[in-house]
């Protein structure tokens, strides 16, 4: 009894506070002029930020907390839209991370390869070094091998589900394990999440307050050339990043464009559905080329398959003029390719020209 009461009360006084960085505790956030005064703008006169009064749609500064972003996100997600902070791009997103938690030329954070590159060029860029627990034989954490190698130095561990390259989701219980028992920050990085047949972790922020869930307007919204990132978290966290982010960090073009696009009902829907089908008729005429030793299942809108001989094959779509990714010096993935789900259109063409091989 004694204990169950212990153990509750340890979970409830997990202090954010404790792993943010001195430095990063300690700040004064820059207050922009839009900060100060968010009004009804068509009443007021603005000449507080030295901006040209002349209207071309962009000689005003972007809203800084981006709240008609927010709005829609957080009706489409139907998640708090104080939960929510956004970048440019996933890229600045993780970086906030690192700049909030990791101490540079001290701290360490844990990747699973094979992964998402960008974990460890954020990690070399900000100086904090780079644990690695390589995923097992079918893709999956290796939870007691992660638990082992984390030490008192640890502050993040990144599960990116579904996995870029392998395509598969994480198992539910390891992470919920990893989640428990790992008192840093745990990322998961849901890019490719609206592809997927799991729920999102964000229905679970409230449960771990060390949960950071990042996701994308670049993958399945369609939108990889605004750059818009997006990190769900406590208020707590969304706080602390807020506080160090740039105070224009997401563009006014890339603001209108996001809510223009999020705002067409079921568009998103739609074209993921049809991605779907695609993905599943790309999977089964993988399977018959002769080649292709292995085609692993995907959740994600890409699937990784082993071929023969990976450079080879890779050269040969490339003078067919069909570009994929090539990823056989990633641990794990000897001879393996990656290739992206396209319209039916293209996916016919890199079936036709991988049979002609
Ligand atoms: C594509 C991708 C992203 C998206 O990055 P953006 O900077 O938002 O375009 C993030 N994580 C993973 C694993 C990805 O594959």
């Amino acid at each position: 009894m004694m204990n169950q009461v212990h153990k509750t009360t340890m979970k409830t006084v997990f202090d954010i506070n404790n792993l943010v960085r001195p430095t990063i505790k300690a700040l004064k956030p820059y207050s922009s002029a839009r900060d100060e005064f968010q009004g009804n703008s068509n009443a007021m006169v603005f000449l507080d930020a030295n901006e040209n009064p002349f209207e071309n749609g962009v000689n005003r500064y972007p809203d800084p907390q981006q709240g008609g972003v927010k709005t829609l996100l957080s009706e489409i997600k139907k998640i708090n839209a104080k939960n929510i902070l956004l970048g440019n791009g996933s890229d600045e997103v993780l970086d906030l991370i690192f700049r909030a938690f990791c101490e540079p030329n001290k701290d360490n954070i844990i990747i699973l390869p094979p992964t998402y590159g960008m974990y460890s060029v954020l990690a070399n860029i900000n100086a904090i070094d780079i644990k690695e627990v390589q995923l097992s034989d079918n893709y999956q954490p290796k939870v007691e091998t992660i638990l082992n190698t984390i030490d008192s130095n640890s502050k993040i561990l990144f599960l990116c589900s579904p996995n870029n390259p392998t395509g598969n989701s994480f198992s539910g219980q390891s992470v919920e394990e990893l989640l428990n028992k790992f008192k840093g920050i745990v990322v998961i990085d849901e890019a490719y999440i609206d592809f997927s047949k799991e729920n999102s972790w964000i229905d679970r922020l409230e449960e771990f307050p060390n949960l950071v869930v990042t996701q994308t307007l670049s993958k399945a919204y369609g939108m990889a050339g605004i750059r818009l990132g997006i990190c769900y978290a406590s208020t707590e966290i969304i706080s602390v990043l807020n506080s160090i982010k740039p105070p224009y960090n997401v563009n006014e073009l890339t603001q209108q464009k996001a809510i223009q696009q999020l705002s067409i009902k079921d568009l998103a829907i739609n074209q993921i559905n049809d991605i779907l089908k695609e993905r599943t008729n790309l999977i089964s005429e993988l399977e018959s080329v002769n080649f292709i030793s292995k085609v692993h299942p995907s959740d994600a809108n890409f699937v990784l398959v082993k071929v023969d001989d990976a450079t080879k094959r890779y050269d040969q779509l490339i003078d067919k003029g069909i570009v994929i990714r090539n990823r056989t010096t990633q641990p794990g993935c000897e001879n393996c390719l990656r290739l992206t789900v396209g319209t039916k259109e293209e996916n016919k063409i890199l079936i036709k020209a991988l049979k002609g091989l």
